[in-house]
């Protein structure tokens, strides 16, 4: 049987924040979209829940900010610090301009689901589920498609742009000769949920001991919490037992111990393998990569969502005009790149700094820890305070949404016509 062949101008390979909300702005522009999604839902493991400022502006630009927050959320103003026994605020959000002056935790989930519900009310968007990218199809030396496997059988979809968002482990990237920098991570993450009850407080905070570090982040009846532990060690850990892992959370969240008694074994606990790396090149004619499948982030500063969705808003901003005009070429890849690099760029290094300089000393710390100078600096100035959430919250050089939304006059002027089609 002979593989089924779609048409469009986009595929998008991976349902994550990048290739969302690629899909929705591109397809809100009048572009035909198909966004593959390997899973069959959005339902599925803890990948992170922290929506930035830079996003919620984003939503706001969008005219969808109220929907948005009418999801459940939780809302964090200011990052709290605990190094040995010093306690301080290090970074507030409250100082960045209102409304959108918070960190919003929810579930990845719900924010993909949102999208999925957005961009589906559009006639150009096509989202196929349980459908996995395995090949990018070439002609000389442009990508000109890729082949799928859907419920219904293999599949190739012929487009003029195939984008890469398809996460850390992407292969497609590759498949075309681009090749990766690694830079290196010394930390692993343990990632476990602990009951929250009444009486505990409700900041978001990060404590550090010697040769120990775990954060732990409000979510409203429970506390989202990461262990932050040597490379490689999660072996090491459990080989102590679960037993040792109750009481070390415990005691590094002030919490009673029998809190720790709901992780019954380590099946509750999720390993975030981290890797900091980026791609030496974001492109080739007719393909991109954006997101994590160009740039895998530290969770240092829970940026990963929020810069895959700078990628995205980027991407269609840049490449919605010659899609449509249907002369896009390779020029107009290396301007996203060149323009999405310098903030990916900038955070990483402040990622990999924080990483060396703060994180690898407190897990090789076997002495009390005392606060670090910049540590105290910072705790005493409001303006270094607003300065780290803005560097967070808002990220380096900020995008806005600059696509116009579609309107049916436009397919006279070049808008693809509604679905790809199935030759
Ligand atoms: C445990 C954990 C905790 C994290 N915590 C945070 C946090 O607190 N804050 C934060 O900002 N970031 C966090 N991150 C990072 C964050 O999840 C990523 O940076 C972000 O999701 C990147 O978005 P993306 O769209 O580029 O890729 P992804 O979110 O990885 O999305 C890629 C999508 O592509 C799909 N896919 C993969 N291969 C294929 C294929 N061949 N065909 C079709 N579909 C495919 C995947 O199923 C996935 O849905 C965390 C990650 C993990 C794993």
């Amino acid at each position: 049987m002979n593989d089924a062949v779609l048409s469009t101008r986009c595929v998008i390979a991976g349902g994550g924040p990048a290739g969302m909300m690629a899909g929705f702005l591109l397809a809100r522009a009048g572009i035909d979209v198909i966004v593959l999604e390997k899973h069959e839902d959005f339902l599925r493991d803890f990948r992170g829940d922290t929506v930035h400022p830079s996003t919620l502006n984003l939503m706001r630009e969008l005219g969808l900010l109220d929907e948005f927050l009418a999801l459940p959320h939780q809302k964090v103003f200011q990052l709290e610090g605990w190094v040995g026994d010093e306690r301080a605020i290090l970074g507030d959000f409250s100082s960045l301009p209102p409304p959108c002056n918070y960190i919003a935790l929810m579930p990845q989930w719900d924010f993909l689901n949102f999208l999925a519900r957005k961009a589906g009310a559009l006639p150009h968007f096509k989202l196929m589920m349980q459908t996995e990218a395995k090949d990018l199809v070439l002609q000389g030396d442009s990508v000109v498609g890729l082949s799928a496997r859907s419920p219904d059988g293999p599949l190739t979809i012929r487009a003029d742009l195939v984008i890469a968002a398809d996460g850390r482990h992407s292969v497609l990237p590759d498949q075309v000769g681009l090749r990766t920098i690694d830079l290196g991570a010394p930390m692993d993450v343990l990632w476990f949920r602990v009951p929250r009850r009444e009486g505990d407080d409700e900041e978001t905070i990060g404590r550090f001991v010697n040769g120990r570090i775990l954060i732990r982040i409000f979510r409203g009846d429970y506390w989202q919490c990461a262990y932050v532990i040597p490379k490689g060690a999660f072996d090491d850990v459990r080989g102590r037992g679960i037993e040792a892992f109750r009481n070390s959370a415990a005691e590094l969240m002030a919490l009673p111990r029998a809190r720790l008694d709901a992780l019954e074994s380590f099946d509750a606990v999720k390993l975030l393998s981290v890797s900091v790396d980026r791609l030496e090149r974001w492109r080739r004619p007719g393909f991109l990569a954006i997101g994590d499948a160009a740039h895998a982030m530290s969770p240092v500063g829970g940026v990963g969502i929020n810069l895959a969705v700078q990628d995205a808003v980027a991407t269609a901003n840049m490449l919605a005009k010659p899609l449509l005009a249907r002369n896009l070429t390779e020029s107009h890849l290396a301007a996203v790149e060149r323009r999405r690099l310098f903030p990916v760029r900038v955070i990483q290094r402040g990622q990999v700094a924080v990483q060396n300089l703060v994180i690898a000393r407190a897990l090789a710390a076997r002495q009390p820890l005392k606060p670090p100078l910049m540590f105290r600096i910072v705790s005493r100035s409001p303006f270094l305070r607003g300065l780290l959430a803005r560097l967070v919250g808002l990220g380096v050089r900020p995008e806005h949404i600059q696509t116009a939304a579609f309107l049916p006059q436009a397919e006279e002027n070049g808008a693809s016509r509604p679905v790809s089609r199935v030759l």
